[in-house]
């Protein structure tokens, strides 16, 4: 039977992340996808900073850059087409490295990963190959697959096996847990269209329209792609609303037939829900087979890729020393936590998108002196899990800083962790790590004392494991997560 160190089921986002991130380590590879190639029509049109960083750790952002553009924000407009509330997203630099908010189109990001996975010897990647059965043992997970075109079955052996296996995920049933409803359900029309020539009066920003007649959505994405959703009405028949002569009747106040061409449109039933175990010894879901969530944020895939970037170094570490399941449950209470709070806002904002004006979709909002409201973008915490919990800084993200004009500290880790020290700290053990002392460094130097640390443990994922203000406080992190260094 044929061996591998870690299976991967479903090369979508989310399974394309979780295999470059733990291919960079070497380790023999096996993704097993049902489809004949990637799927090739618009899905995500948006991500965020945190994932552009993400990517950049695979190595990618050079030619991916090339397929996005920065988006400025979502403004909601009522019946009336009066703003009632403004998401700006301004074009800084944040923490990450990167600017705030971009907007792609799903299949080039799809063709990036796989591009990058051919550079790893020990990948290998198998089309027309369905997952029927998953048997987890203490050592190892066997997997029954299906060649679709051949219909010869296969049996394989892995260390690990990670489901990414979307929505109607095999894995998520063979570890039979159950999906929590979280309680939004709408079914909604998505019209994807390509204009034939640019239009300069269409938005630059995506717009929510609150219009309790016709709630809907338009999207300012790539190069001349445009899209529109909007919500179907319990008494409307799918085929109806489908029609060209329906859809042509709605984007009148928009476009004409002849300005642009329908790539695809379709109904999804937007869905909100979370699986409540993410692990079985040594079988995992991420992304969509973990959890669902309404685009109204576009976050469903940016989700699905924080989980891939906080599980790969977690297996990683476990494949370089040994099977550790008090370690690899904290993927679940990390990541779960999180990924709720952006389920929960995103389905506020859909109900606000729904005319519902009185919901207050999250703390942060102000009025400015023309009464108009603004939000900012949620930050949600990751969950308890590694590190101390009384650590103020465990959890927060660790910048990306630049220690010369062209070199980013990140290009220091990302395989292992990081230990940044304090030049007023001499500590003796250490050494024996990788770290960088920030002497030379003031910036990296006055983000130490502004978290009031004299030292941090940054995680591979670029999360502070830990923060200290001593020798004994360092020697407490070291002892207890000297791998993640090692
Ligand atoms: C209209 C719409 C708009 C969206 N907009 C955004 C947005 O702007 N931003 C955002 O972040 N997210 C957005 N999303 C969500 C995003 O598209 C999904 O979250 C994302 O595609 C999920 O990625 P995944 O890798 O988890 O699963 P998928 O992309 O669904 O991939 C699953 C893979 O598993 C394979 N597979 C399934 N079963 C098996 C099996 N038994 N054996 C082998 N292979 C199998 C499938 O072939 C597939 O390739 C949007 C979604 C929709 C529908």
């Amino acid at each position: 039977m044929r061996e591998f160190d870690i299976t991967i089921v479903g090369l979508g986002p989310a399974g394309g992340t979780l295999s470059n991130l733990l291919a960079m380590h070497g380790f023999s590879i096996l993704i097993l996808d049902r489809e004949k190639s990637f799927y090739p029509l618009p899905r995500a049109v948006h991500f965020d900073d945190e994932i552009m960083r993400v990517f950049q750790t695979i190595g990618i952002t050079k030619e991916f850059l090339r397929h996005t553009i920065i988006n400025k924000g979502t403004k909601f407009v009522n019946s009336k087409d009066k703003v009632i509330l403004d998401w700006p997203r301004p074009k800084k630099i944040t923490d990450n490295g990167w600017y705030p908010s971009y907007r792609f189109h799903q299949p080039d990001l799809e063709k990036q990963l796989r591009k990058k996975l051919k550079n790893h010897k020990r990948v290998f990647i198998e089309q027309n190959s369905e997952v029927k059965k998953i048997i987890n043992t203490k050592n190892y997970v066997d997997i029954s697959y299906l060649n679709i075109i051949n219909h010869k079955k296969y049996n394989v052996r892995s260390k690990y096996l990670v489901g990414c296996d979307g929505a109607n995920s095999i894995t998520r049933k063979q570890m039979k847990t159950k999906m929590d409803n979280l309680g939004f359900t709408q079914k909604w029309a998505v019209v994807d269209l390509i204009l034939k020539k640019k239009k300069n009066n269409l938005p630059d920003r995506t717009i929510q329209y609150s219009n309790p007649k016709q709630p809907a959505t338009y999207c300012r994405n790539v190069g001349r792609r445009r899209r529109w959703e909007f919500a179907i009405k319990k008494n409307q028949s799918d085929k109806k609303v489908l029609s060209e002569n329906y859809i042509w009747n709605f984007l009148k106040p928009w476009l004409n037939k002849s300005e642009a061409i329908i790539e695809r449109k379709t109904i999804y039933q937007f869905k909100s829900a979370i699986a409540r175990k993410w692990y079985k010894g040594r079988v995992f879901i991420v992304g969509d087979a973990a959890h669902l969530m309404p685009p109204f944020m576009g976050q469903g895939m940016c989700a699905g890729i924080r989980d891939a970037s906080n599980l790969a170094w977690k297996i990683a570490t476990c494949l370089r020393f040994k099977h550790n399941d008090t370690f690899l449950k904290t993927y679940q209470t990390e990541r779960s936590q999180n990924v709720k709070e952006y389920i929960e806002t995103t389905m506020r904002m859909g109900e606000f998108v729904n005319a519902v004006e009185s919901i207050q979709i999250t703390d942060n909002i102000r009025s400015d002196n023309k009464g108009i409201k603004s939000m900012q973008s949620i930050k949600p915490k990751m969950g308890k899990g590694l590190g101390f919990i009384k650590d103020k800084n465990r959890g927060k993200i660790f910048p990306q800083f630049k220690l010369n004009k062209s070199k980013s500290l990140d290009e220091n880790f990302s395989k292992k962790g990081i230990l940044i020290l304090s030049s007023e700290i001499r500590n003796k053990i250490s050494k024996n790590y990788p770290f960088i002392n920030t002497k030379k460094f003031k910036k990296l130097s006055t983000y130490l004392k502004n978290i009031n640390s004299k030292a941090i443990l940054v995680r591979p994922d670029r999360f502070i494991l830990g923060s200290a203000n001593s020798n004994h406080e360092i020697n407490s992190l070291l002892k207890k997560y000297s791998t993640i260094l090692r």
